[in-house]
């Protein structure tokens, strides 16, 4: 019995979803004063979410956060229930039942996408299914994408957008070393992209990169970024937003614009060409993608509320890969309230409502709490503060099983995967990259994983 277990009750609870932000959920309430017994359920047989199937491959920095979550799973009242999906292996309503309170982390898996015409032709994707491809989600690893075309476009000038601009770019030597699954390095060992615009519906002022990422996109070897000068004069408002301090990342990133439309030497294998205040409004061909049609936007609105208005201009820009990379949204569970149009689990400081009423024992956190926004550290403070409300409603008098009752349910369902046999396909993959000299060879096939296990 632990220090903590003075009355010998324990508060089970259950987190669906493996991410950053379930495992800073679970380490806030290890950390704190009562006995829990934390199961997470995931529905593929690995953990870690988005740090390993969303973080881009070139980017391993980002993923040295898997320490602290692997420490976190090694602790003795945590259980990793991998391989079991929530709302077709077991229900919220059963989680309800065998915990004192589920906590939904899932997420915000499905990507935002234009409905424009011309949107059915092969060679439009969302940056979602690419990002999901080249990192060797199971999911997504029998996409194919074309890269037989001269010219790819890219919709949307965030984070995500600057990670699928770099993989398209970068040297494929580049890309050997690092985790990215083989079958999108050979796909993309073979690219004759030579072209990538990045196109926003808004100005250089709001591109929501982080000037950081921007700036790698001018840096990388053997490609050359551009922007327009004409672009890069902004309207008064835009100067006036610049000013404000807390707008610092975006001032930074029209130094970088700037530069871009300055260039010192042009000439490389490849070149990124910002686009800005142009909103797509249909994409052309017969059967695949060969072009996008644009209309040119003016922006309207107060200050930090400039929104894209469509002037009557059009440009057409040629291509033949299109990447949709406009957000992400949550999906909606069975039995649990969601609102459609943000695409979250409505909610207030991470307690589930339905319209003003709180759900007893029903809690959300991260992407599917706030929406896609933040680094991956912005989910410690939140999973903190919806754990915070968690502890503070919940009651270990009432009777719950947790894992006890948990197991025979799923015994009977499902091929569930536990942490330690995640700790055998880890070690797998790590063993079928060495050779190529990368840090692990991905299992890309759930069936190819459970085999390791038996
Ligand atoms: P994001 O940062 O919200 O960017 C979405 C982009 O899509 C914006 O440029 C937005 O323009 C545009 N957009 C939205 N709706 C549109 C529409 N209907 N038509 C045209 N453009 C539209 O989203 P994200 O890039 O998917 O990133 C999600 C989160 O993950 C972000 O917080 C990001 O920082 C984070 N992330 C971080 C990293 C990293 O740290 N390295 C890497 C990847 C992702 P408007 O501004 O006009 O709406």
């Amino acid at each position: 019995m632990s220090d903590k277990d003075a009355s010998g009750q324990k508060l089970h609870i259950a987190i669906v979803g493996s991410g950053p932000s379930g495992f800073y959920a679970a380490e806030a309430l290890l950390r704190s004063d009562r006995d829990v017994r934390i199961d997470m359920i995931e529905r593929l047989p690995t953990p870690y979410g988005l740090v390993r199937s969303g973080v881009a491959p070139d980017h391993p920095k980002l993923k040295q956060s898997i320490a602290v979550y692997d420490g976190i799973a090694r602790n003795e009242n945590f259980r990793f229930f991998g391989n079991v999906a929530a709302g077709r292996d077991i229900s919220i309503a059963e989680l309800q039942q065998t915990h004192h309170a589920v906590l939904l982390a899932c997420g915000a898996h499905e990507d935002r996408t234009l409905t424009i015409p011309g949107a059915g032709l092969r060679g439009n994707h969302s940056a979602t299914e690419f990002v999901g491809w080249y990192n060797g989600h199971p999911d997504f690893r029998d996409r194919t994408f074309d890269l037989s075309h001269e010219t790819a476009v890219i919709l949307g000038q965030g984070n995500v957008a600057a990670d699928v601009c770099r993989i398209l770019a970068k040297p494929v030597d580049e890309l050997r070393t690092s985790d990215i699954a083989e079958h999108a390095l050979n796909v993309l060992a073979e690219s004759k992209i030579r072209e990538i615009h990045v196109v926003g519906r808004r100005g250089p002022a709001h591109a929501k990169f982080t000037a950081k990422e921007l700036r790698e996109l001018g840096e990388i070897v053997d490609v050359s970024a551009h922007a327009r000068p004409e672009d890069c004069a902004l309207n008064e408002e835009s100067r006036l937003e610049l000013k404000d301090k807390a707008n610092f990342n975006a001032a930074k990133n029209l130094e970088h614009f700037t530069k871009f439309a300055n260039p010192v030497e042009t000439i490389g294998q490849r070149k990124i060409q910002f686009r800005f205040c142009l909103s797509p409004v249909a994409l052309l061909g017969e059967d695949h993608v060969e072009g996008i049609s644009f209309v040119r936007n003016r922006l309207e609105g107060p200050l930090f509320s400039q929104k894209a208005s469509a002037t009557d201009q059009t440009e057409t820009i040629s291509c033949g890969l299109v990447l949709q990379s406009i957000g992400y949204r949550g999906v909606p569970l069975d039995g649990v309230p969601f609102d459609s149009v943000r695409g979250v689990v409505p909610n207030v400081a991470g307690r589930v409502v339905d319209g003003k009423n709180s759900l007893r024992g029903l809690y959300v956190t991260g992407w599917l709490k706030r929406g896609p926004t933040g680094i991956i550290g912005t989910n410690r403070a939140d999973s903190i503060e919806t754990v915070e409300n968690l502890l503070a409603d919940a009651s270990e008098e009432e009777a719950k099983s947790g894992a006890d009752a948990l197991l025979p349910l799923l015994e009977e369902r499902v091929r569930w995967v536990s942490f330690a046999e995640w700790l055998k396909i880890d070690a797998a993959e790590i063993e079928r990259g060495k050779d190529k000299g990368k840090p692990r060879e991905k299992f890309t096939k759930i069936d190819e994983m459970l085999k390791l296990l038996v």
